[in-house]
């Protein structure tokens, strides 16, 4: 059995040496209640940098020399749980180890016939929650508005913006690489794309994309991209905050524009977004996820990387934007 730990609190963009993975010859019995659990897929999400740090948040940090956590797909190979068999798969928040004894609490049942198991945790999963709560309740979209998504080739960006299109708006998507680009327009049906790593101005580049102007800004990634965007905003704008990649790694106060002048004289809302405060909306939100991808509607990528020890790998490299879509790992 083996287990990834935080073996020490990262500074600034996080290195392997930051996580150990442990090998352990133990025999894992049950009690009346559990199963045992053997992970099949493993999240790894850019929000997980928080937690690594000891800074208060709205979720506590990981311990050191303790287990990671994030959302994982496993297979039940033991129960002595009535609500689960031999067989089922679940999703949930679990640590980050190859088999683990659960009681279920918190565990979802996933039906491995009526989807891929990696899509629980992206588009049917925590990041297709993302996208269409923070869309929907925040940036409360209307046919014809201009949507502008950051990230917009990753896991949350990509469901964002085919969500805006499905809802009528024009949607301009930023990302990191031509070929990002190229799959908004072409796989997601994005109206146009900016790379934010050639632009010579983004604030003009998205400008020219959006000639009538910002309604909604679905943030992602905050810092310099994010300031250009304000630039851009209309009157009565909504920017939903739903992410800051660019400074997670930090070390220092990063140096930005002051946004206030820029909602005062919008009349704009400038709102935080935090996912599990929706939680009675999932069933509504993952109702219409499922029915737009049944229907062709919706559709999606994933960056599958293999291996129980690639996991500190994978989630270092969304820092560095190496992967298209959801990045999970298959144990
Ligand atoms: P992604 O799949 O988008 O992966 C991260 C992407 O961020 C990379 O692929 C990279 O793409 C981009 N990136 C990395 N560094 C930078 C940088 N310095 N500047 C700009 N872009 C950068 O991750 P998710 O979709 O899972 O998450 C997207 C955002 O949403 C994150 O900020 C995350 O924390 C947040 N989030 C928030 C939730 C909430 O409830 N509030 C829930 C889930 C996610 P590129 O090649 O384009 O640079």
């Amino acid at each position: 059995m083996k287990t990834i730990v935080l073996n020490s609190r990262p500074k600034g963009k996080p290195t392997s040496s930051d996580f150990k993975c442990i090998t352990e010859d133990i025999e894992l019995t049950l009690q009346k209640g559990e199963i045992l659990l053997e992970a099949a897929y493993v999240s790894v999400d850019p929000y997980l940098r928080g937690r690594m740090s000891d800074a208060k948040s709205y979720i506590p940090p990981f311990e050191l020399h303790r287990p990671i956590q994030s959302g994982v797909v496993a297979k039940v190979i033991a129960s002595k749980n009535v609500v689960f068999e031999v067989g089922d798969f679940v999703s949930g928040m679990l640590d980050w180890k190859t088999k683990q004894v659960s009681i279920g609490a918190g565990l979802l049942k996933v039906d491995a016939s009526k989807a891929p198991l990696s899509t629980y945790l992206g588009i049917l999963g925590m990041t297709g929650l993302t996208a269409y709560l923070g869309l929907n309740k925040i940036g409360k979209p209307k046919a014809g508005e201009t949507l502008v998504v950051s990230g917009a080739a990753g896991a949350v960006g990509s469901v964002v913006g085919q969500i805006a299109k499905i809802l009528g708006l024009h949607v301009i998507g930023i990302a990191g690489t031509d070929e990002k680009i190229d799959m908004l327009k072409d796989k997601f049906g994005f109206d146009a794309g900016i790379n934010y790593k050639t632009s010579k101005n983004i604030k003009e580049d998205i400008a020219k994309a959006a000639p009538n102007g910002v309604d909604i800004y679905f943030d992602n990634v905050g810092g310099p991209i994010s300031d250009a965007v304000l630039f851009n905003i209309n009157r009565f704008a909504r920017i939903v905050v739903c992410g800051a990649i660019s400074v997670y790694n930090n070390t220092e106060l990063p140096k930005s524009i002051s946004v206030q002048p820029f909602l005062v004289k919008n009349s704009a809302l400038m709102q935080g977004f935090i996912v599990s405060n929706y939680v009675d909306e999932f069933p509504e939100a993952m109702q219409h996820l499922s029915g737009w991808l049944a229907e062709g509607k919706l559709t999606y990528t994933e960056t599958i990387v293999d291996g129980f020890e690639n996991i500190p790998n994978a989630f270092i490299d969304l820092f560095d934007g190496k992967n298209k879509g959801k990045m999970v790992v298959k144990i």
